[in-house]
């Protein structure tokens, strides 16, 4: 369960935009992204020409960043999503959208992919009544998604179930239960993130 432990704001500078990596942080002027929106190190403010192969190594690392993932699992999600039916990139983001860390955020479990992912680790999270505390497991159609009953009482879990997340149509949700189900698979237009797919699976097919 390796995962990526350098300095956070620095990826969203990498990319040129930000990519609320850190919960509320991102929301107030101590964003780093909001004071120096250039790429960090030393020619972070030079300009320079961006091939057509760098912007589609962007548009993965950004993919990657977004959802906490490292390049060879990333690679791994890639030839799931080629081997699928339907178009490879959309089946991409839909893998990566139903890893249970942020299924856990999207449920409104966390401020950030990296807080629900931490919940996860620490075994907050049952899949149809079971413990599962894999970051990456993917969750299927119909499974429910339940906060352990140790957990209910938490601080924490009480204050994200009085201030439920809009969600997306493929969710269901009931916080007072502290309950969410998979009812489909997530379609493109029902996933919010600023990713170009298509780029991807342009740069992974070469
Ligand atoms: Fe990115 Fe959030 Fe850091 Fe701003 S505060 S640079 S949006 S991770």
């Amino acid at each position: 369960m390796a995962r990526y432990t350098g300095a956070t704001c620095r990826l969203c500078r990498r990319e040129g935009m930000k990519l609320f990596l850190k919960g509320d942080r991102c929301f107030t002027e101590k964003c780093a992204f909001a004071r120096r929106s250039y790429a960090p190190g030393q020619h972070g403010q030079s300009r320079k020409k961006i091939s057509n192969y760098g912007t589609q190594l962007r548009e993965k690392q950004k993919a990657r960043r977004i959802y906490g993932v490292l390049e060879s699992q990333f690679r791994t999600y890639y030839e799931k999503a080629d081997k699928l039916r339907g178009i490879t990139g959309e089946n991409l983001l839909m893998l990566l959208e139903l890893r249970l860390d942020n299924v856990a955020y999207r449920l409104g479990y966390g401020n950030s992919r990296t807080e629900a992912r931490q919940l996860v680790t620490h075994g907050h999270f049952l899949v149809n009544g079971k413990k599962v505390d894999i970051p990456s497991y993917k969750v299927s159609v119909n499974d429910v998604i339940t906060v352990c009953e140790n957990s209910k009482a938490k601080e924490k879990f009480k204050v994200f179930a009085e201030n439920p997340k809009t969600l997306p149509k493929w969710l269901q949700a009931n916080p007072e239960n502290f309950e969410g189900k998979v009812v489909a698979e997530p379609a493109r237009e029902d996933i919010d993130v600023p990713v170009n797919e298509t780029l991807i699976v342009e740069l992974y097919s070469k």
